[in-house]
């Protein structure tokens, strides 16, 4: 929910306007219950832009009377910019373990919605769980940090590339290397959503240095990889 100050014309007076935003809790909710096919849904319905609305007597606002109201800048913002920049506030581990549990939310959500469409890798886990686990928990994640995120975006820093310039060309070299080692499915919901959270992640405590955007991407990276994997594990019995 926004608010701002403004003059309604059927109350003649200024009022507090407000303006609805999307309820993610309910998108979420559903779209797990629907096994995914609710987030295009989900997402339209963020996107659309809704009405600011008198606080007194209910009337929307016209697109022109819209135009005139004193924002502050930041509720310009699409809620998706103003969701992200909301988690560039948080200190370390509040920002850790609510970006893993989001990340982690919406990349499981797109393998499963892809997984009945796409092929996914025929990976064989019979052999050596225990090694697998090594490898996905803490292999893993301390190595694709520290190429994929630290490397990447050190030297992206040195040419003093913006921050989205950061981010966009981390995913996309992530997402290429999972796309290609594990197919489609894998590229799309570990590759480009997964690498998409891990890059914000980094790009934004790179600010305050790489040691923590290091320590902070990897924990968050071998979160992700160990409860997914510890799921596939429980799934499978
Ligand atoms: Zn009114």
């Amino acid at each position: 929910m926004v608010e701002v100050t403004g003059f309604c014309a059927a109350c003649q007076d200024r009022v507090l306007f407000r303006r609805r935003e999307a309820n993610h809790l309910f998108h979420f909710l559903f779209s797990a219950l629907t096994f995914g096919l609710w987030i295009p849904f989900w997402l339209v319905l963020s996107l659309k832009k809704t009405r600011w609305r008198c606080s007194q007597c209910g009337s929307a606002l016209t697109p022109q009377a819209e135009e005139g109201l004193d924002l502050p800048a930041e509720a310009k913002k699409p809620w998706i910019v103003r969701h992200f920049r909301g988690y560039r506030a948080l200190e370390p581990w509040p920002f850790c373990w609510r970006i893993s549990l989001e990340g982690l939310t919406a990349s499981a959500l797109a393998a499963i919605l892809l997984s009945t469409w796409l092929p996914g890798p025929d990976r064989d886990l019979e052999e050596s769980p225990g090694l697998f686990f090594l490898a996905a928990v803490l292999i893993a994640p301390a190595v694709e940090t520290l190429i994929f995120q630290g490397l990447v975006i050190f030297l992206l820093r040195l040419c003093r590339a913006p921050m989205a310039l950061q981010i966009a060309i981390s995913v996309a070299l992530f997402a290429a290397a999972h796309f290609w080692s594990n197919g489609p499915a894998n590229g799309i919901s570990a590759g480009l959503i997964g690498g998409f959270y891990f890059a914000f992640t980094y790009a934004h405590w790179a600010e305050r240095s790489h040691w923590t955007a290091i320590w902070i991407t990897a924990f968050s990276h071998a979160l992700l990889n160990g409860i997914v994997f510890s799921l596939f594990l429980f799934a499978r019995d």
